[in-house]
């Protein structure tokens, strides 16, 4: 059984910011990916995905985004920026690696591949995201819809959906942005439970980005704390234009759907073709289940850093994780700073109880 000092367990930007925050700190860390290649998910995002936050603040440790940082890159830039990262990392990457289980037994921890390989290390960072499973909440009637039931996450471009009757379901970012594309080639409506919230991309013709970064909200703890609740939609102004002009119309949760019909909150019905679930998403730690480090819906139990049950084992790019920006390009690396100040004293004490 091979050995090693840390076992990264996902090789998007979480797990990238964290083995390279583990090969600063001298440790030459593992990263295991299940993708066939470089990128995380960002190569699965909807083709029209563009960063809400500038270049400049978009970037993880040791490499600025490249071009003009005051422009709002694009989801392939994204990609090609991961696939840079990744090449200039000194780590051992693999892809096509996807971790099966994660066990621990006499103070260290056992990982096992779906292809039968086995690596054992003092520390195990788990870095495979805050989104990796979607989340579909149980509408009334929409297990029983006959039209079509996409999932944000499979979303990619409005090709095939010109001329749909198409309802949208969910009031964040990916929501607005998915509805308002939408809107341009079919009949759309966004529905969400409360009123929509909107965010000013620039405020005193600063990006947003610069006024978190500049009060140090970003980077809070309290943050998360201070203020809960849904993330606002960042705004330049053409969503709410778009809105106020009914290309998509906003409207209240239906009552439910039934059959091919939607069934609105003041009884009116109407004939849909596609229903699309910007729901959000839920942490994917499967192979964490069974060693009592998720509880029984696969929520990791940690403080902010590393697990609270298994020492030896931290998070890195779970959604609030210690601040707004922990499941962002532009915090995560300062997560992995924190985990791996941990995990380092962590494979220290191994070592030296191995010498
Ligand atoms: P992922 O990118 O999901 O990568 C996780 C990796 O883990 C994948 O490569 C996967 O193959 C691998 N993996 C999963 N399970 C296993 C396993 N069992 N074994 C081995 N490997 C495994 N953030 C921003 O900063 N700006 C934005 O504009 C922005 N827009 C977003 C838009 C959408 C639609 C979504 C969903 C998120 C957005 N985010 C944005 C948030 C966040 O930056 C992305 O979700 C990002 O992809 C998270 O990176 P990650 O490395 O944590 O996870």
């Amino acid at each position: 059984m091979t050995s090693v000092d840390l076992v990264v367990i996902g090789g998007g930007q979480s797990g990238l910011a964290t083995a390279h925050v583990a090969a600063r700190g001298g440790l030459r860390p593992l990263v295991l990916d299940a993708s066939a290649g470089p990128g995380g998910s960002w190569p699965a995002y909807y083709d029209s995905l563009t960063l809400f936050s500038p270049a400049r603040f978009s970037a993880l440790p040791g490499r600025p985004f490249p071009g003009d940082p005051d422009r709002y890159p694009v989801r392939d830039e994204v990609v090609d920026y991961l696939a840079a990262y990744t090449a200039a990392l000194d780590a051992d990457v693999r892809f096509g690696a996807r971790v099966q289980q994660v066990t621990f037994a006499d103070g260290g921890f056992v990982v096992s591949t779906t292809d039968g390989g086995v690596v054992r290390a003092p520390s195990v960072v788990a870095a495979t995201g805050g989104f990796g499973t979607p989340f579909r909440p149980a509408l009334p009637g929409l297990e029983s819809f006959t039209g079509r039931v996409l999932h944000a996450a499979e979303y990619r471009n409005a090709d095939g959906l010109a001329g749909s009757r198409v309802v949208v379901v969910g009031g964040g970012n990916s929501a607005v942005q998915i509805a308002a594309e939408l809107a341009r080639v079919a009949t759309v409506s966004i529905t969400t439970r409360g009123p929509l919230r909107f965010q000013r991309q620039r405020i005193l013709g600063r990006d947003f980005h610069w006024w978190l970064a500049r009060t140090g909200l970003d980077a809070s703890r309290w943050g998360p704390r201070l203020v809960s609740g849904t993330v606002p939609v960042i705004d330049d102004g053409r969503y709410r234009a778009a809105i106020s002009d009914g290309r998509p119309d906003h409207r209240p949760l239906p009552q439910r759907f039934d059959g091919g019909r939607v069934v609105w909150s003041d009884g009116t019905t109407e004939q849909v073709d596609v229903v699309v679930l910007a729901t959000g998403y839920r942490p994917d730690l499967p192979y964490l289940a069974g060693t009592g480090a998720v509880d029984e819906a696969g929520v990791p139990l940690h403080d902010g850093e590393m697990s609270t049950v298994l020492p030896g084992l931290g998070f890195v790019g779970l959604e609030r994780q210690r601040s707004f920006a922990s499941a962002t390009l532009r915090g995560v690396g300062r997560d992995a700073e924190f985990v791996l100040d941990r995990v380092l004293r962590r494979v220290g004490r191994h070592a030296a109880a191995a010498r």
